[in-house]
Order: structure tokens, then sequence, then C-alpha cells
């Protein structure tokens, strides 16, 4: 599930929460008092965490082509 996050406008505090796409533009109900506080869309964090629970790094595009490491500086 994505993580999206929140701004009060009351208290101004910030927080994020976990909550299906569906329901990521509805007002969330501010940790500190109870307000429904606005998605900040702005800083719109795209971590996606796997059911799991460990973070799996993607492998990255860049990678090296002639050999198997991820961060390749002797065969360039
Ligand atoms: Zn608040």
């Amino acid at each position: 599930m994505p993580i999206y996050e929140y701004c009060c406008p009351k208290c101004g505090v910030k927080f994020e929460l976990l909550r299906p796409m569906s329901r990521a533009n509805e007002d969330a109900p501010c940790p500190t008092c109870k307000n429904g506080a606005k998605r900040a869309v702005s800083t719109f964090a795209a971590f996606i965490k796997s059911d799991s629970g460990s973070s799996s790094a993607v492998a990255g595009s860049g990678g090296c082509s002639t050999c198997s490491a991820t961060s390749c500086a002797g065969c360039h």
C-alpha cells in the first residue's frame, strides 16, 4: 500500500498514513487534534512497502553491463 503524507491545517502537524490508493484524496484524521487533514500533494512520498516487511531495493537500470556488480568501479 502506498504511503501518503498529510498536513493538518489547524495545528500544522505532518504525518504519514498507509492507505489504499482509492482513499488517498480523502481527509485523514489528525493524530494531534483529530481535525481533518488534507493530503500534502507537493511532498508526495512514493514509497511502496512490501507486505513481507522488507523494503527490497530495486535493481537500477544504470548497473554495470559487463559484471554483476551494481556499483562497479573496477571494470569501466
Ligand atoms: Zn491537527
